[in-house]
């Protein structure tokens, strides 16, 4: 069912991360790469025909015949009234521990005296108008309006919007449990568009949708696409595409746990990732035991067997743990749990990761709905230069340069060096035109 990687004496003790031949990594078929091919013509088709496209796209992937895309605010209450209460109390403790973690991330402006008479300010400013895009092809993900909302409110973002795909079920209307997630936070404007055509959407604008500056949130690989492609016309969060786990572990690990750890992001996508790294040969058996049995008996059983037998999934062997972290490293996984003795001394020299789980008590579905923290990650490998969703991403530094004319006049020579280094002597020129009354006036006396 999962396949086995064995790289025992592939590579020297000391190797770090960086040093591991990727293609002896565990990795998907269909990379985001490839699916943008698929995404540019669904993304032009939107740019040009608006609506009109995103009605044409409802049709074709999600089954559904649509006469608008922006959701009436009516339904928004209507499905909140309607919400289970167990899931809106898990919502609102969701929403509640994630706001305790984001609202501290708010950086505060700082001013810097870099000499007597010349500060250079940082100020943080969040942008505008941002698309938060919320999943809802094989599953739906009410848990990543949370996840969007919060951090963008947190950082004073003034216009907010979902998108999320129409569902045949429900009239053509993103799934009730996320209308009646923005409804709790006060979001009231969401369109049902999904995949590709929804960034399009946010990036462009349309009849329906004023254009935005920043789209976040995570999807599959067509989002993932989406997103890299028009990165530029509009700021994006990381490309958090479909879902990886990788657990780094040894043999005090828990078999059924690590099984069953694996197998809830399998669950995500026929193209989830799910790897172990381990130099237990004995652990990388049980575990084995551990799936079969497990897999047979969960909801979503195919779609876990088809992640699992993937090659963006595998049980690797390598020769101990310092092998393990190097190839943790090298995989950069979105997830990464460890599951080892001194599991929090493991963790700390961990480098490349969306968000790590230490020990046996830390599993990523807490992380998913609970934790406090963010489950928007980086996938695909860009853990290695990306951070997961926080306030940070909505906010941008713009630093403020105050200088009083001494301390200009101070620094003047070095300017006018450096302008005429780089033959760029009319930069050198605007600093010494403020001075010239001056020189002027000495040569008179
Ligand atoms: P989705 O909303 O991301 O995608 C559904 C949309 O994909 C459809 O509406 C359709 O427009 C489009 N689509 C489907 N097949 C297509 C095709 N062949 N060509 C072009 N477009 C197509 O929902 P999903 O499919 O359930 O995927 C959710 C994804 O989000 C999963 O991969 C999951 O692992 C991932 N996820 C990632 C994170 C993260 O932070 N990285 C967090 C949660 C979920």
């Amino acid at each position: 069912m999962i396949s086995r990687i064995d790289l025992r004496g592939t590579f020297s003790a000391g190797s770090s991360g960086a040093g591991i031949d990727p293609d002896l990594l565990p990795r998907a078929e269909l990379d985001v790469e490839a699916a943008l091919e698929t995404v540019r013509p669904i993304c032009d088709d939107v740019h040009h025909r608006g609506s009109a496209a995103l009605i044409d796209y409802a049709q074709r992937f999600d089954g559904c015949t649509l006469e608008r895309i922006r959701v009436p605010e009516s339904e928004l209450a209507r499905a909140l009234e309607e919400l289970d209460p167990k899931v809106r109390a898990a919502l609102e403790e969701s929403v509640r521990r994630a706001r305790i973690v984001h609202r501290e991330q708010r950086r505060t402006d700082s001013t810097v005296q870099v000499v007597p008479g010349g500060t250079v300010t940082e100020r943080w400013v969040p942008v505008e108008r941002v698309g938060l895009y919320v999943p809802g092809g094989r599953a739906v993900y009410p848990s990543s309006v949370v996840m969007n909302v919060v951090p963008a409110q947190e950082a004073g973002v003034g216009s907010l919007a979902v998108a999320s795909p129409p569902q045949a079920g429900f009239d053509g209307l993103p799934h009730p449990t996320i209308l009646a997630a923005c409804a709790l936070l006060g979001v009231d404007e969401v369109y049902a568009a999904g995949g590709a055509q929804a960034v399009a959407m946010f990036a462009h604008g349309t009849e329906e949708c004023p254009a935005v500056q920043l789209v976040t949130g995570p999807g599959n690989i067509y989002v993932a696409a989406a997103k890299r492609l028009l990165k530029g016309l509009i700021g994006i969060d990381s490309e958090a595409g479909p879902t990886e786990i990788a657990i780094l572990a040894d043999d005090t690990a828990e078999p059924a746990h690590v099984a069953a750890d694996l197998i809830s992001q399998a669950e995500h996508d026929v193209v989830a990732a799910a790897v172990l790294v381990t130099p237990s040969e004995a652990l990388a058996e049980s575990v084995e035991r551990a799936l079969k049995t497990q897999v047979a008996a969960t909801r979503h059983r195919e779609r876990i067997t088809e992640a699992l037998a993937g090659r963006q999934s595998g049980i690797v062997l390598v020769d101990d743990l310092e092998h393990g972290l190097a190839v943790v490293d090298a995989y950069a996984a979105e997830h990464l749990e460890i599951q080892t003795a001194d599991a929090a001394g493991w963790a700390s020299r961990v480098r490349n990761a969306g968000a790590i789980f230490v020990g046996p008590y830390a599993p990523v579905s807490l992380g998913d709905y609970c934790a406090g923290s963010n489950h928007v990650l980086p996938t695909g490998g860009c853990a290695c230069h990306s951070s997961g969703l926080s306030v940070q991403s909505f906010l941008r530094g713009i630093h403020v340069v105050d200088y009083t004319r001494d301390a200009l006049a101070e620094v003047t020579h070095h300017v006018v060096a450096l302008a005429e280094a780089e033959d760029l002597p009319a930069h050198g020129d605007a600093l010494k035109h403020r001075f010239a009354a001056d020189e002027e006036q000495t040569a008179e006396t």
